[in-house]
């Protein structure tokens, strides 16, 4: 869960993991730690029809998350990182 300082979702002031609820490192406005964000909506198809979800995981319980899956996730090497 992210909030920012206006409704334009400007001015990054604090980003909780949805699962484990610890803070995570925000200086500046800038996200200081690894962090795995969703924002999906779903479609006519889906039982969720035009709901949007958002939520933010924390390293370790994004590393959680995977360790579910029955297939691993595709990994590269990425050399711009933002
Ligand atoms: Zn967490």
């Amino acid at each position: 869960m992210r909030i920012y300082r206006d409704k334009n979702r400007t001015g990054l002031t604090q980003v909780t993991c949805n699962r484990c609820g610890r803070q995570l490192k925000v200086e500046k406005g800038v996200l200081k730690e690894g962090c795995f964000s969703a924002d999906t909506v779903f479609g006519y198809f889906s039982g969720k029809d035009g709901t949007r979800h958002r939520f933010d995981l924390c390293e370790s319980c994004y590393d959680a998350l995977l360790a579910e899956f029955r297939v691993p996730v595709e990994e590269s090497e990425e050399r711009e990182l933002c």
